[in-house]
């Protein structure tokens, strides 16, 4: 039985754009900004929401090396907002407390948040460029003319995958996608996130192909009845999903066809993966 592809679901890291560049570039530019942001940004309505937010969370942090820098923070001449007490605001005292959320791997919403505008601004002064795959423009251009519908799941923010694909080196790819998807559709080691995908793209899930680099994702994919493809790039698996790819034989992985460049797919003749 073939299944005919009418709709490509991508994953990004590790299956469009190298890791290297979300941990390496991304990040550690965020890091390396988010100070000098703050200042500048410091009277932008936006910018501020956030930030109070990250004072709520700072407060209530009751991690002693958080404490510590909250009591540091109170040790200037400090002034009452909203009912907290802090320091005079200019925009950057917060960042010590954000340097360190960044360090200790802490997901906060507002940092993610502040975080976002940071690259925002970075891509469009040209400072960050989004890294995709050499292959990635070309094909995705090439499945678009052959009238496949494309479209983005990442575990990163809609925005962030739109700045992604807007500042690419191959310019802005954003028209070739149809559809955009983040966690707001759920995890993406969930049956149901992919079952809710389809249904947002109005598609049957055997029509769907969706590529990733992670055999979580295609397992709860394929649980979904959508056709997977493991991208497996050099250095693109962390080392313990390397092994389960190695280890594992195709019967145990459903069989899945991996690929390590999107060019290796035939999309008109993709076999459906073997129900039996
Ligand atoms: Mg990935």
């Amino acid at each position: 039985m073939t299944e005919q592809i009418s709709h490509v679901l991508l994953d990004i890291e590790g299956t469009t754009c190298p890791l290297s560049f979300v941990s390496g570039t991304l990040f550690p530019y965020a890091a390396r900004e988010l100070g000098l942001y703050l200042e500048r940004h410091h009277q932008d309505g936006t910018v501020q929401m956030h930030c109070q937010a990250v004072i709520e969370a700072w407060q209530q942090d009751s991690d002693p090396q958080a404490r510590q820098l909250w009591n540091q923070a109170q040790t200037c001449d400090s002034v009452e907002v909203g009912g907290i007490t802090v320091r005079p605001w200019h925009g950057s005292e917060i960042e010590p407390y954000l340097q360190w959320l960044i360090a200790s791997d802490r997901k906060l919403t507002p940092l993610k948040e502040l975080q976002g505008m940071v690259w925002a601004e970075g891509y469009a002064r040209g400072e960050l460029v989004g890294d995709l795959f050499e292959e990635v423009p070309g094909v995705l251009q090439e499945w678009q003319q052959q009238g496949l519908v494309l479209g983005v799941y990442s575990s990163g923010s809609i925005a962030a995958q739109k700045l992604l694909y807007g500042h690419s080196q191959a310019g802005d790819l954003c028209p070739l996608f149809s559809h955009w998807f983040d966690t707001h559709s759920g995890g993406k080691h969930e049956i149901d996130s992919y079952k809710r995908i389809c249904a947002a793209m109005d598609v049957e899930p055997q029509h769907v192909l969706f590529i990733s680099d992670s055999m979580a994702e295609l397992q709860a994919a394929a649980a979904a009845d959508l056709q997977v493809v493991l991208s497996d790039r050099d250095n693109s698996l962390s080392p313990e999903q390397r092994a389960i790819s190695i280890q594992t034989t195709p019967a145990e992985t459903g069989g899945y066809r991996s690929i390590s460049n999107l060019n290796q797919l035939q999309l008109n003749s993709f076999p459906s993966r073997s129900h039996g």
